[in-house]
């Protein structure tokens, strides 16, 4: 407690974190408490989840609310509703012993009128997701004119869902002389953009490198034939008998299959992706936070925001696009100080990727094979061993003893363990009695292509898919639903796939599992999106692919305009006033 006195905290905050069992302030937390407490400086703040941010800038904001002001003071925007949830959660547990202090979150998917109501009732620290944010004010049920710190929590993540235009229309809405915090584990243009235009003359504080993880995940990568990854992740997940997992995978429909297989293979499991219902989605981060479920198989987008303790493996079943969801996904391992794995299934042809993604990270992955069935029983066993031998004898069973004594009496020692093991194992050491070998022989690891087939693109070995790039990007209030929007209404094929999404300020790269579908651009003949022509282009080739990322794919053709920059400026909230762009929320089609 005394490193955090030093820090400048105090009283009831202080009494709210020993209660918690905090006992040292974390690298973040000594960097970032004394500068929020001096009030000084805006901050740029390079953090992970699992680092302690949450109470890096809660624990001096709520010190220093005034609570005899009724107005909001503290504004905290996070990206996904549960983030925003685990926020109110914190800040409620370090504001235990101040009662005095209101704390309200609000997220899309509640009821709107209940949020309304208990910001009437009191509210100084508003904690919210920007769209419902952006609802409440247009609403006039909450004012912000009166915030003196805004924090951006997860700030790459917000940009990358599209909330580009909602946080200039809410940072617009709050006083110039707020200060601001942004908190980001990565840091691409798009936030660097932002902190230069909302943040002044920010202090930066990093306790990582720039989009480089936690220093307590080690990766590892298993390199097998693209038809062997399930069999792969099965046996690496056999191996592990302790693991507490998320597996990423690139589509809900992968989730939702490996899930199922997992299941059926007798793990407790299941899948969070899009198409489930609030209610569901619910019930399944339940279920896996009590640990009732071992592993959740869930698509980048959903498990966004998800804040779990303690994982001891993040698993990409598929290696994501950018590197930046791979800092993402992994950073929900390791957290806290704690060591945590993570892993990457690749195909022979993935190398590459993953090369690019250690260079950027500037860690290697250290290449593993793929457990045999010997390995993956011994590990079950030793397991099942240090279990018995951790567990403590039960006074109650002291009056079934000599009945059982009597039953195995004619059983010597080894006897009883080879019939207790075989009853237990049976099943998995008859499973792992004969299995194939999946590692891929040395000289076919170098990136040897399979089944590739003429114009496909990428393969996550269920889906072929086809990249396209469209010359619409962030810059014109172009988001991942516009773009589902847009395809839903104008393709009349139903059981399209849709793969990774990636929108830059220019332009936007979507995947696509064409299947047998001629010709997908022509649908689009008529098409527009704020006045410009949704034209997506098949990427042919793979140096045009790779290099033109976060390039607009037609320099020439994007010269400034003048109209429609000023468009790009209004957005989304222009449109929609207009009733464009209200349609309802878009489903990938089935
Ligand atoms: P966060 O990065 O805010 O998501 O925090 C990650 C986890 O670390 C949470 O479970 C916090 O409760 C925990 N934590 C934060 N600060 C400390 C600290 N100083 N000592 C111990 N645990 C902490």
């Amino acid at each position: 407690m005394e490193k955090f006195k030093e820090l400048g905290l105090q009283g009831k905050i202080l009494k709210g974190i020993e209660d918690l069992g905090f006992e040292q302030p974390t690298p973040i937390q000594e960097k970032v408490i004394p500068v929020i407490l001096g009030e000084e400086n805006d901050l740029v703040a390079l953090a992970q989840t699992g680092t302690g941010k949450t109470a890096a800038f809660g624990l001096p904001l709520l010190q220093k609310l005034e609570t005899a002001l009724p107005e909001v003071q503290v504004l905290v925007l996070s990206p996904t509703r549960e983030l925003c949830m685990q926020i109110g959660k914190d800040f409620q547990n370090y504001a235990k012993y101040r009662p005095d202090i209101k704390v309200v979150c609000v997220y899309g998917g509640a009821d709107i009128r209940k949020q309304i109501k208990e910001i009437k009732q009191g509210c100084h620290v508003l904690l919210a997701t920007p769209g419902r944010l952006c609802d409440l004010i247009r609403r006039e049920a909450v004012s912000i004119e009166y915030v003196r710190a805004v924090v951006l929590d997860e700030a790459d993540e917000m940009l990358n869902m599209g909330f580009k235009e909602d946080l200039n229309f809410i940072l617009d809405e709050t006083p110039e002389e707020r200060k601001t915090y942004l908190f980001s584990a990565t840091m691409p243009r798009e936030v660097e953009r932002i902190a230069k235009t909302y943040l002044r003359a920010p202090q930066e504080i990093s306790t990582g490198k720039k989009n480089q993880g936690a220093d307590t995940v080690s990766h590892e990568y298993y390199q097998v034939r693209a038809k062997d990854c399930y069999e792969t992740l099965r046996r690496v997940i056999d191996c592990a008998p302790d693991m507490y997992a998320i597996i990423f995978t690139r589509t809900k429909i992968d989730a939702r299959d490996i899930a199922r297989k997992l299941h059926k293979d007798g793990i407790d499991c299941d899948a969070l992706h899009g198409d489930l219902s609030q209610a569901q989605r619910d019930d399944v981060m339940e279920r896996f936070r009590s640990k009732r479920l071992k592993v959740l198989v869930a698509t980048d987008v959903a498990a966004r925001g998800l804040d779990v303790d303690n994982l001891t493996h993040v698993i990409n079943y598929n290696l994501p696009e950018d590197v930046e969801s791979y800092t993402h996904r992994s950073g929900r391992t390791g957290r806290a100080g704690k060591e945590g794995i993570s892993v990457a299934i690749i195909n022979s042809k993935e190398r590459g990727k993953l090369r690019r993604i250690e260079k950027i990270i500037k860690k290697e992955f250290q290449y593993r094979e793929v457990p045999g069935g010997e390995a993956v029983c011994r590990a079950q066993l030793l397991w099942y061993a240090d279990k018995i031998l951790a567990a403590e004898p039960k006074e109650t069973l002291e009056k079934y003893k000599d009945e059982l004594y009597a039953k195995f009496a004619s059983l010597t020692k080894e006897e009883l363990l080879q019939k207790i093991l075989s009853y237990e194992f049976g099943k998995l050491l008859k499973k792992y009695a004969n299995v194939e070998d999946l590692n891929l022989p040395e000289n076919e690891c170098g990136g040897k292509r399979e089944g590739k087939k003429e114009g496909k693109k990428e393969t996550d070995g269920q889906h072929d898919f086809t990249t396209f790039t469209l010359n619409i990007g962030s810059d014109d209030g172009f988001t991942p639903r516009d773009l589902m929007t847009i395809i839903n209404e104008n393709v009349p094929r139903r059981g399209l796939e849709i793969g990774a999404i990636r929108i830059f300020e220019g332009n936007t790269k979507f995947e696509i599992d064409l299947g047998d579908l001629r010709r997908f651009a022509s649908f689009f003949r008529n098409v527009s999106f704020n006045g410009l022509p949704f034209h997506p282009v098949e990427i042919k080739d793979r140096y045009a692919r790779d290099k033109g990322r976060s390039r607009a794919p037609f320099p020439e053709k994007r010269r400034f305009d003048k109209k429609r920059a000023d468009k790009g400026k209004r957005g989304r909230f222009a449109e929609k006033k207009k009733g464009i762009g209200n349609s309802p929320r878009p489903r990938k089609k089935r």
